[in-house]
């Protein structure tokens, strides 16, 4: 049996806070569980159903979360904490870091070592 994606897995797991047509869109691996435990902590607070995330994304090297709904100083708050963990957390393998690097000619928040290993050695930068 297949693994279940990450958007899968979080769209089964949490359907009372995310919106229908929810997107998540480009989220690497390093950052899947800061945005699994952000989803657990908002769960537990007594107003969670008052908001509907719409929109999970990374955007040069930054964690993207957009909702619509009215939502609670404490839900925001735990939305901007994981915000800034992920400020500081390797995209790939969740190191902390703060080092922004171009990887593929994307901007990613990533360490050192997986720069080393997402960037071919021999890209044929064309001339
Ligand atoms: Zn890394």
């Amino acid at each position: 049996m297949a693994a279940l994606s990450f958007a899968e897995s979080i769209r089964s797991k949490y359907p009372s806070i995310l919106s229908h047509g929810i997107e998540i869109s480009d989220i690497q691996i390093g950052w899947e569980k800061l945005i699994k435990e952000m989803l657990n902590e908002i769960m537990l607070q007594p107003d969670h159903a008052s908001i509907k995330i719409t929109h999970i994304k990374q955007k040069f090297a930054s964690l993207r979360v957009h909702y619509d709904g009215y939502v609670s100083e404490s839900i925001k708050q735990i939305i901007e904490k994981t915000v800034t963990r992920a400020d500081s957390t390797c995209e790939f393998c969740e190191c902390q870091t703060t080092r922004i690097a171009s990887v593929n000619f994307w901007q990613r928040m990533c360490c050192v070592r997986c720069e080393k290993e997402k960037t071919p050695l021999d890209t044929p930068y064309g001339d």
